[in-house]
C-alpha cells in the first residue's frame, strides 16, 4: 500500500478537527508492530485507523484486527482496500467514535491515535488495561511515562502507572507524517501490571481523590487537599483541622508515588472522607 497513491486516488484531504496526521513511513510502522510483539493469537484493537497503513502491517501478523475509525469516508476506504481481509474475518471495521463505542474483546492495542483526544483515549484504555503500544505526540508520551518528581508528572501519569508499567520506546520524527505536524511523536508501550495498589471496587474513589490532589499538583498535600475541600464537601475550617494530620502533608503532590497515594487513600477512608468528581 502506498500512501501518496491512496491519498490521490481517494482524494483524501486530512481533517484537522479529527487530528488526522497519517504515519506513512513504512519502516517506522514495521518497527512499531515488531516492538508491540503482536502474535498470531492476538486480536488487536486499532484506534483511528485512517486509511490503513498500520492496519495493513497488523493484519499481516495478528489473528484479527478491529479497526475503529470515526471518519465515514476513511472507514469506507478501509472496507474497500481490505475487502478480502474483512471477508475472511481478519479485519473488522468499526465505524464510530472511539470514545463512545464499547471495544470488543481484544488482547493488544496498537494504534497511532488522534492527538486531539489522546488523553481521553488513554484514560479509556486504562479501564481495559491490555498490552498497549501507542504512537502519540512526544510531550504527551513523556507525560505518560513520567515518574514521581518529574516536572510533567500529572494525573494521567498516575493513572497510567496504576494500571501499567510504561516504557518510552523511541522518538518518531514529525516528517514521517502527512501532513507534517508541528512536533515530533514517539512510541510508548504500556505493559499491564499484575498487582494493583487499590482494588477495582474502590478505584473510582481513589481516582477522585487523585483528581482532587492533582488539580493542585505543585502544592503540598495538605494545601492541595484544603484547596480541593469542596470535592470532599468540607468547609474551610473543617478541612484545615482534618488535614493537619494528613500523611505526607508537606510533600508536593507531584512527588507522590502510586503507593503513597494508596496510603493517603487509606487514611482518607479512615477519616470517612469521600471525594466526588467535582468541586462543591
Ligand atoms: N492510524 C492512522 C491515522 C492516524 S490520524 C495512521 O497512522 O496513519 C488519527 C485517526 O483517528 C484519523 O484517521 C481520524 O479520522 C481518527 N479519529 C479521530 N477522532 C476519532 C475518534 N473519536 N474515534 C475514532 N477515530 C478517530
Amino acid at each position: 500500500m502506498r500512501a501518496a497513491e491512496i491519498m490521490r486516488r481517494y482524494g483524501i484531504k486530512p481533517d484537522k478537527a479529527l487530528g488526522q496526521h497519517f504515519l506513512v513511513d513504512k519502516n517506522i510502522i514495521k518497527k512499531e508492530v515488531e516492538l508491540a510483539e503482536v502474535s498470531k493469537d492476538d486480536v488487536v484493537l486499532e484506534i483511528g485507523a485512517g486509511f490503513g497503513m498500520l492496519t495493513e502491517a497488523l493484519v499481516g501478523v495478528a489473528k484479527k484486527v478491529v479497526a475503529v475509525e470515526k471518519d465515514v469516508a476513511l472507514a469506507n476506504i478501509l472496507r474497500q482496500e481490505f475487502e478480502d481481509e474483512v471477508k475472511a474475518g481478519k479485519l473488522e471495521v468499526v465505524e464510530g467514535d472511539a470514545l463512545l463505542v464499547d471495544f470488543p474483546p481484544f488482547d493488544k492495542c496498537v494504534s497511532n491515535i488522534p492527538y486531539n483526544i489522546a488523553s481521553e483515549i488513554v484514560e479509556k484504555l486504562c479501564h481495559y488495561a491490555k498490552d498497549t503500544t501507542l504512537c502519540v505526540q512526544k510531550d504527551f508520551g513523556e507525560r505518560l511515562v513520567a515518574k514521581p518528581g518529574d516536572k510533567n508528572y500529572s494525573r494521567i501519569s498516575v493513572l497510567v502507572r496504576f494500571h501499567f508499567e510504561p516504557y518510552y520506546i523511541y522518538t518518531v520524527s514529525r516528517f514521517c507524517f502527512i501532513p507534517t505536524p508541528k512536533v515530533d511523536s514517539c512510541i510508548v508501550r504500556l505493559i499491564p501490571k499484575k498487582e494493583r495498589v487499590v482494588g477495582d471496587e474502590e478505584k473510582e474513589g481513589f481516582f477522585n481523590m487523585i483528581r482532587a490532589l492533582f488539580v493542585h499538583r505543585k502544592k503540598s498535600v495538605k494545601n492541595a487537599f484544603i484547596a480541593s475541600r469542596g470535592m470532599a464537601s468540607l468547609k474551610k475550617d473543617e478541612a484545615k483541622k482534618v488535614f493537619e494530620a494528613v500523611p505526607y502533608g508537606d510533600k508536593k503532590v507531584f512527588r507522590l508515588s502510586v503507593e503513597e497515594l494508596a496510603e493517603l487513600f487509606e487514611w482518607c477512608k479512615g477519616q470517612k472522607l469521600n471525594f466526588s468528581k467535582t468541586n462543591g
